[in-house]
């Protein structure tokens, strides 16, 4: 089995080949801003207060989402997972690995996807167009994406050196073709 994380700005493309690897790979993506959303669509207490914290542009608590990743991962226990948009910060990542180290699973590979910021803006501004209202993601404008694009500078950005540290990170360029990018993840894993 082997469990991977995909890391990067938002808008680079982590959902995208997510879904790319659990077709050919049969991997299990776990990401959490999909979790967060489910709950947001529950329309419950909890699900309005992260809805805010979403719709800002902000992290929500690292109590919530990795009480969410914890489940997902001894729910699923024969699973290769795909983290997409977890951890997002420092200690999310430390709880990984304690995670991790106690059920005695490995991480594989954190794999960056590399964009460039200002290509973000007119990626975000192609998906809202080509989206159909009730698609729409309520944190998908142009503002909220600078919100959410310094979050990640000052957040997840930090991640990168951690898991140079570890010896396992590699980056694959984000900017080339979909299909170029999954061929080279392919050939990663
Ligand atoms: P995403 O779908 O990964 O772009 O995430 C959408 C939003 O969900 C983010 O802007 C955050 O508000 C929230 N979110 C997703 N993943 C996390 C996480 N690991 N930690 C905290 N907040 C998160």
């Amino acid at each position: 089995m082997t469990n991977l994380i995909l890391l990067g700005p938002p808008g680079c493309g982590k959902g995208t080949q997510s879904k790319i690897l659990v077709e050919k790979k049969n991997f299990l993506q776990i990401s959490t801003g999909e979790l967060l959303r489910n709950v947001v669509n529950s329309d419950s207490d909890i699900g309005k207060e992260i809805s805010k914290i979403m719709k800002n542009g902000d992290l929500v608590s690292d109590e919530i989402v990795v009480t969410m990743i914890l489940k997902e991962i001894s729910t699923h226990p024969a699973c290769s997972f795909i983290f997409d948009g977890f951890p997002r910060n420092i200690i999310q990542a430390e709880k990984l690995d304690e995670a991790f180290n106690q059920q005695k699973l490995k991480l594989d590979l954190v794999i960056f996807l590399d964009v460039e910021l200002n290509i973000l803006k007119n990626r975000i501004e192609k998906r809202i167009r080509e989206s159909n209202s009730e698609q729409v993601r309520e944190d998908d404008n142009v503002d909220i994406l600078l919100k959410r694009i310094n979050t990640y500078k000052e957040m997840t950005f930090p991640l990168l050196e951690y898991y140079r540290k570890q010896e396992k990170l590699v980056c694959v360029n984000g900017m080339e073709t979909i299909d170029k990018i999954s061929e080279k993840i392919a050939l990663l894993i």
